[in-house]
């Protein structure tokens, strides 16, 4: 697999990398899964979940002996904190706990999560770095990085010198006629950050509708994305076919490759897809429309794992106005221009989430 250089760490990394957020749980699997990529020349790995002590413990039980087992092989992302921006002092100790599961009591990267806001990047994003910084004087973590959705919050994290990697969605949908987008990507390496892709199918949009292939392919995702100016993609796979389906990136001929036509009929292509617009908005009961419709979709079509539910099952309980206070009044579908069947997709978050 060809490898690039991620940024000014001077690791060499796989084009094609892991994310762990969708990979069944169970240590048949995570061996599988492991075995595969490693011997394709996949080397960097994103771990997400970042409790062991708790919360996540089922999910370290099934992925530590195969992470241990590859470890002089892999480039270790360990996350710092999940989307609630724990307590310093709990984010010490599942990391701690992590990194003794790691065997080697070592990660390449500490990864704070999902920084995408100005409060959280002066306040619990700071306290974070100084812990770090203390981790790389001890010899336990090699560099800081961060992940985020939020263009303005990620430029100032780079321009401020306090991070060495970036984990940033690019995808075929979200990036291209973005100008914004492509000139963080160019800040990243006049500043030597790494960039690491998060998110190339978007969501799992990119190749499916509504569960049905979309005729877009992972080879064609991941092209567009590793033609950008970044270090690799993690792909989220569930299990080894999943997986099979990106590595196929690193042999696929050009013809595979291609995707300069999609772009003309992509959002016909998406149609009946929620692609976050929010044209949808104001909800007159002010329900967050495009939220709970793609964490409906997340739990019926992409998530495969009891931790990602659960997740994402935190995530809308966080969720201001739920689903349950929709009228049907249908002013939302009057508005959306990708034919999403809103009504429906709040019934079934009711379903979903509310009921018991
Ligand atoms: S207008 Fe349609 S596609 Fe856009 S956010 Fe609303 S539901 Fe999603
Ligand atoms: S149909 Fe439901 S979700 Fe749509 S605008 Fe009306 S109340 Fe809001």
């Amino acid at each position: 697999m060809e490898t690039r250089t991620l940024g000014r760490t001077g690791l060499e990394v796989g084009v094609v990398g892991l994310g762990v957020e969708h990979l069944n749980v169970s240590r048949e699997n995570m061996d599988s899964v492991f075995d595969l990529g490693v011997s394709a020349g996949l080397n960097y790995v994103d771990l997400l979940y970042n409790d062991p002590v708790d919360s996540h413990a089922d999910h370290w039980d099934a992925i530590a002996p195969a992470l241990r087992r590859h470890r002089d092989s892999l480039v270790l992302a360990l996350h710092w904190g999940l989307v609630d921006h724990e307590p310093i002092d709990r984010c010490r100790r599942c990391f701690d706990r992590a990194l003794e599961l790691l065997g080697n009591g070592y990660a390449e990267i500490g990864m704070m999560t999902m920084i995408d806001s100005e409060k959280t990047w002066t306040g619990w994003a700071q306290k974070s770095i100084e812990q770090l910084k203390t981790y790389q004087q001890e010899g336990r973590v090699g560099f800081i990085g961060l992940s985020n959705h939020n263009l303005e919050v990620a430029r100032t994290a780079v321009e401020s010198g306090l991070i060495d990697v970036l984990m940033f969605p690019v995808n075929l949908y979200q990036h291209p006629d973005d100008e914004a987008r492509a000139a963080l990507l160019e800040t990243c390496a006049d500043h030597g950050v790494g960039v690491v892709a998060m998110k190339p199918y978007y969501g799992g949009r990119l190749i499916e509708t509504e569960g049905r292939p979309s005729g877009i392919t992972p080879v064609q995702c991941l092209h567009y994305v590793l033609s950008q100016p970044l270090a690799t993609a993690v792909a989220g796979p569930q299990h080894t076919n999943h997986l099979n389906a990106a590595l196929g990136y690193v042999h696929a001929s050009d013809g595979e490759r291609e995707h300069g036509s999609l772009t003309e009929d992509l959002t016909d292509r998406l149609r009946g897809q929620c692609l976050e617009c929010d044209h949808c908005l104001p909800c007159p009961e002010g329900i967050p429309i495009s939220v709970v419709v793609v964490s409906t979709n997340y739990l019926d079509y992409y998530s495969g794992t009891t931790m990602s539910v659960k997740f994402n099952r935190d995530f809308y309980s966080a969720i201001p106005v739920k689903a349950s206070a929709c009228t049907e009044c249908g002013v939302c579908e009057d508005r959306c221009p990708f034919g999403v069947e809103i009504i429906a997709k709040m019934h079934r978050a009711v379903e979903l989430f509310e009921t018991a």
